[in-house]
């Protein structure tokens, strides 16, 4: 079954993401618990967290993620960065198992001038602090690689889930993919990187694809995503994404942009478009 959601609004409450998700024709999605720009406690009620779930069963395939607050940094050398994003990461993987979502997304951050091992190492560390309730999974996401992030190599994924004393698993975001140098605009290229995702990390890790093309070339490590085939990606890039039967189960989440009178109604529509079953 074709999975194919957006990140969709919390606005006014958990429990509204349901209604924004069914409006734009996903049956899965993302949700931030709280604005991503500054530290903040998800603070979800009791009554929220049973609409929200009780929604989600009703009217949803799932799964849900949880897109973490872009403030943490689990590369970082400072130690009061690093405590503050153990603190942030431990309050999601806690609204995670409220809401029933079993999986919170996270960016591994940037080493800062610490350097590549290290800052692995960190965020191997600062993960592995974690107390993660069960049934929820910490997903690493790929990055662009723009400075001093990492992710954007296939390698630094399977660095942190290999050092890890928590089972984690990836999210691979294909806008970030391609900014970082994976050439996924050809048949080839998609499937190539897909056969090298999984000789270097596993595709048995991958839980959950950001489905969004690129308005910046391969290599540029710029992130800045656009509509679904629009983009420099395209069409054939993206068709052969959503139809490798590899990856063919793994839920897709869309972050796309809303412009030139397209939102996430048009892009998961075409989505289901492009998909050949
Ligand atoms: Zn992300
Ligand atoms: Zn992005």
């Amino acid at each position: 079954m074709l999975r194919v959601g957006a990140h969709v609004s919390v606005a006014g409450g958990v429990h509204n993401a349901v209604e924004n998700e069914v409006a734009v024709g996903g049956n899965c999605g993302q949700i931030f618990t709280h604005s991503p720009q500054v530290w903040q406690d998800p603070n979800i009620d009791d009554e929220e967290a049973a609409e929200f779930r009780e929604g989600t069963a009703a009217h949803l395939d799932g799964p849900w993620v949880i897109h973490s607050s872009y403030l943490v940094n689990l590369c970082t050398p400072k130690d009061d960065l690093r405590a503050k994003s153990i603190a942030s990461m431990q309050r999601e993987v806690d609204a995670a198992a409220k809401l029933d979502i079993p999986y919170v997304n996270v960016h591994l951050g940037a080493h800062t001038g610490a350097g590549v091992e290290a800052g692995l190492a960190n965020a191997a560390s600062a993960l592995s602090e974690l107390d993660i309730p069960h049934d929820v999974t910490v997903l690493v996401e790929s990055d662009a690689g723009s400075g001093t992030k990492l992710g954007g190599e296939f390698e630094h994924l399977a660095t942190v889930l290999d050092d890890c004393d928590r089972d984690l698993d990836v999210c691979l975001d294909t806008a970030h993919a391609f900014a970082a140098g994976y050439d996924l605009s050809t048949a080839k290229g998609a499937k190539d990187t897909i056969t090298e995702f999984d000789d270097v990390v596993g595709l048995e890790h991958l839980m959950c694809i950001h489905l969004n093309d690129s308005k910046h070339a391969c290599g540029t490590h710029k992130d800045e995503h656009a509509h679904v085939g629009e983009g420099e990606i395209g069409v054939e890039g993206m068709t052969t994404l959503i139809n490798d039967p590899r990856i063919e189960d793994v839920p897709l989440v869309l972050e796309t942009p809303t412009e030139d009178g397209r939102g996430f109604e048009w892009n998961i529509e075409r989505v289901r478009e492009l998909r050949e079953d």
